[in-house]
């Protein structure tokens, strides 16, 4: 027998309207390219999102066709966001971070309709030129006032947007109906597109503001430092709108002291990142002597935050919460508050349960299971490959049926490809990329593991471990260091650090030094390109 309750389909548009009407006072502040400061409510950015379909309407757009972006995070780029979502359209966020093959091969195989850049990215798609597909329509996000001159044919935003109604009438779509589509930062291979629907898209919100509460409060105000186009900011435009908190976008300038500066002028309470870009902020924290002012809680994720960093925010009464997730997860599927009784905990165990990536949010089910598939004990020791499943995770890639095929297990699963173990508590404790774990002598050494604790050297900047092959043990970890300051840290030093915590066994055989490590183009650091670099290294007893 079936309940008697109405059902409307699930709406990234509704998101909007809803905030409009409930949340009046919140809204956006933008750094612009053109390099002011914006400020728009939600209710005007549902306007202009009107204004937007109706444009894209004459462009040609229709349901189902893509509208790609290549745009930092800021108000026109949102109302993208819902305008293009809205009308059925599906929104296509391009990082600009990645190689021009790439770029081409994304909007190729995605069959982008439109590309909307910034000011910024229009040398970009001029590089591009040729290459563009002819028929593809760009339009560059700013006014008639700031167009640049171009070989290129481009049309101006505000220009299409000045003409058009703010009223449209938002078609009613299947809650399943494809609305946003990312692409993987695949290290391997060519990117694979994650397409997100409305109703994953609108469950992820509820999920993320309920459960990230802290950080959603109404008339809180939060920074995405993470990109528009890197899965969706982890949910923030379409979380931070449910929940009535403002939305503070950087635009362009993320450095520590931009931050900081931006920080503090718009009374910011919560800002999301990388791991990467806290370090600029804590270095700047510390020149300025304080945090900005009425800052609560850095949300951290996208690759492991070493507790060092965790413990420098939190003894600065900054509040961390570590989150994990995927691109094929929307991407939220973990986080690290802790739970009430673990408040009660001493400060060195709730710091060292805070470098967990944490709880699952309601509707991801974890499992963690052997080589041959077999579940394992979640008791905090056993290790193993980590399956996700779920309303908010993939089901398959964007016309790739060879990558669908491999990506979901006989039973539903989706394969992370990360290693892991989960505790008695429901704590997830990421080890490593199955494909960055060292094989030493049969046993597995956690790179994360030792990384973390090497960030914790005062003469550490940043570091990464990786395998290097060993004619003996298979392979054998080689620790890489950015050094802090003028006196290089000793291998010797840094195994006493890593000696309190990991066995003998486990420390890195070797140390060399670089002045920066290798990012991938989502601002982690790319193991890929490191073992490329020590390709053939030798290590000091490898015979
Ligand atoms: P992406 O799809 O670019 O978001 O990358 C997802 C991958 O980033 C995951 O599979 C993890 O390997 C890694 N990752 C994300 N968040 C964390 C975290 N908090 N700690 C460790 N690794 C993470």
């Amino acid at each position: 027998m079936h309940g008697m309750m109405m059902s409307q389909p699930l709406s990234i548009i509704e998101i909007l309207r809803y905030a409009s009407d409930a949340h009046p006072g919140a809204g956006l502040v933008s750094v612009r390219t053109e390099g002011d400061i914006h400020r728009e409510t939600y209710a005007k950015a549902y306007r202009r999102a009107g204004q937007l379909a109706h444009a894209l309407k004459k462009l040609g757009v229709g349901r189902g066709d893509r509208v790609a972006t290549i745009a930092w995070n800021g108000y026109r780029h949102f109302e993208i966001y819902y305008g293009v979502s809205g009308m059925g359209a599906i929104c296509h966020t391009i990082n600009p971070r990645l190689s021009a093959e790439q770029m081409l091969y994304i909007i190729g195989h995605a069959g982008d309709q439109v590309l909307c850049v910034d000011l910024t990215f229009v040398p970009l798609i001029e590089a591009l030129g040729e290459h563009l597909p002819k028929a593809l329509k760009l339009v560059v996000l700013t006014d008639r006032a700031h167009m640049p001159d171009s070989k290129l044919d481009l049309l101006c935003y505000e220009d299409l947007l000045e003409p058009e109604s703010t009223s449209y009438d938002w078609p009613v779509l299947d809650e399943q109906t494809a609305a946003a589509l990312c692409y993987t930062s695949g290290t391997t291979g060519n990117p694979k597109g994650a397409l997100y629907s409305h109703r994953s898209t609108v469950l992820h919100a509820m999920v993320v503001a309920i459960t990230l509460n802290k950080s959603l409060m109404e008339g809180a105000n939060v920074l995405p430092v993470v990109p528009l186009f890197h899965v969706n900011a982890w949910g923030l435009p379409y979380a931070a709108p449910l929940a009535g908190a403002s939305l503070v976008m950087p635009g362009p300038k993320l450095d520590g002291a931009s931050l900081f500066d931006l920080m503090e002028a718009e009374h910011v309470t919560s800002a999301w990142g990388v791991p990467t870009v806290w370090l600029g902020l804590r270095a700047e924290i510390e020149t300025r002597g304080a945090p900005p002012k009425g800052f609560q809680q850095v949300m951290v994720g996208g690759s492991a935050a070493p507790r060092s960093m965790i413990e420098g925010f939190e003894k600065a009464g900054i509040d961390v919460c570590h989150a994990w997730g995927m691109t094929e997860m929307s991407p939220v599927g973990t986080h690290g508050q802790l739970s009430a009784p673990m408040k009660d905990l001493a400060w060195d165990e709730q710091m060292r349960l805070k470098s967990f990536q944490g709880r699952r949010l309601f509707g991801v089910d974890l499992k963690i299971v052997d080589e041959t598939g077999k579940p394992l004990a979640h008791d905090g020791r056993a290790m193993g490959e980590l399956y996700v499943r779920g309303n908010t995770i993939v089901s398959g890639y964007f016309d790739n049926p060879e990558a669908s095929a491999k990506a979901i297990d006989a039973d539903g699963w989706f394969g992370t490809g990360d290693v892991a173990t989960i505790d008695e508590h429901g704590f997830l404790s990421i080890q490593d990329r199955a494909k960055d774990l060292i094989k030493s002598g049969g046993e597995w050494i956690s790179s994360i593991d030792l990384e973390n604790i090497v960030m914790g050297s005062p003469r550490v900047a940043a570091c990464a471990v990786i395998a290097i092959a060993h004619p003996k043990w298979g392979e054998r970890p080689l620790l890489v260091v950015v050094p802090k300051g003028d006196e290089r840290p000793t291998l010797d030093e840094l195994h006493e650090l890593l000696l309190a915590s990991v066995a003998k066994w486990q420390l890195p055989d070797a140390l060399e030094f670089v002045e920066e490590l290798p990012l991938t183009a989502t601002g982690k650091v790319s193991k890929m390109t490191l073992r490329k670099q020590f390709e053939g290294y030798r290590l000091p007893d490898a015979g």
